[in-house]
């Protein structure tokens, strides 16, 4: 009886938002160390070529699989591992594990395969960082093609000098780069033209929508367009039915990225997957 007291006491004292902030205080501090307790999983997801529906590039997904409360959304934990500064530890495991899985599909799937990595803001600003990565391809006889790294609208909208010279120094190494969530921020179509960016990704948002004569349809369509002008390839994300595809496709969309085609799995899982496809 003490103790359901105590329980109601806690309920009725404690705020909605004190509890939310205990639990994210909770979660930081269970994520300290989940990356080397192997806490850490990387799932991918397949990044098709709509014309041929080939797969020679996939995203790389991270997971945290915690002990106790099972699989943790990244859209939960990335931001805790931003504000603790753990993200660094976190992008360093993602980048080498992608690296290893991509070794294995330059020799037995493609010779040009590539894996998108997301880099939140923070990782992106990080002074140097990309050395080691090349260090790290550079030693797995990896050219720097065999990555592009994800990054967001907002990153470019107050490009601050460290933006501008981590951006050119991915050139210079061949890294590519691709722009996540197209359409969602305060997109500036100036930006593409300005950063020598390889690849523009439609949000899902729009993908969502997409019907004959929509506005969604035509936006997606003027997009298409003028990013090819410019020299960038399109992904769609958020691909779900047939419908889309074959609108996206009629677009001129270079590729697509979905359920329709496959949701992230287990890098085991995806590399049967890739040894499954019709060659
Ligand atoms: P994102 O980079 O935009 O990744 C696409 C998200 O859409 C993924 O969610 C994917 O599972 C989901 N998705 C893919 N196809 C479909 C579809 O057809 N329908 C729907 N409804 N969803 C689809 P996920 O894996 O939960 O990742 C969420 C976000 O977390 C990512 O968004 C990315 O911003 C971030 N994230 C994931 N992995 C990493 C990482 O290694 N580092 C960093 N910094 N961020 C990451
Ligand atoms: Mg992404
Ligand atoms: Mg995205
Ligand atoms: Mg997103």
């Amino acid at each position: 009886a003490a103790k359901d007291a105590g329980r109601n006491r806690f309920s009725y004292f404690t705020p909605a938002l004190q509890v939310a902030a205990l639990n994210r205080m909770r979660l930081t501090n269970d994520l300290r160390g989940a990356v080397k307790a192997g806490q850490m999983e990387l799932y991918f997801q397949p990044i098709v070529h709509l014309r041929t529906g080939r797969i020679h590039k996939a995203e790389a997904l991270v997971r945290w699989r915690h002990p106790l409360r099972g699989m943790v959304s990244p859209l939960e934990f990335i931001p805790l591992a931003e504000s603790s500064g753990l993200i660094h530890e976190i992008g360093e495991w993602v980048f080498q594990e992608s690296a290893r899985w991509i070794q294995r599909w330059r020799t037995d799937i493609h010779p040009e395969f590539q894996v998108s990595v997301n880099q939140s803001p923070l990782e992106f600003q990080r002074e140097g960082g990309y050395e080691g990565w090349m260090r790290l391809l550079t030693d797995l006889g990896l050219p720097g093609q065999s990555i592009v790294i994800e990054i967001t609208e907002g990153l470019l909208l107050d490009a601050s000098n460290a933006v501008t010279k981590k951006l050119l120094q991915l050139r210079d190494v061949g890294i590519q780069v691709a722009l996540d969530d197209f359409g969602t921020g305060y997109s500036s179509l100036s930006y593409l033209k300005k950063f020598d960016i390889d690849y523009l990704k439609i949000d899902r948002s729009f993908t969502r929508n997409l019907a004959p004569n929509s506005s969604d349809m035509a936006l997606s369509d003027a997009i298409i367009v003028m990013a090819h002008k410019l020299g960038l390839r399109v992904i769609a994300e958020g691909v779900e039915t047939p419908e889309q595809c074959d609108l996206l496709a009629q677009a001129g969309c270079d590729y697509g990225q979905g359920y329709l085609f496959a949701k992230p799995m287990p890098a085991a899982e995806f590399d049967a997957h890739l040894r499954g496809q019709p060659s």
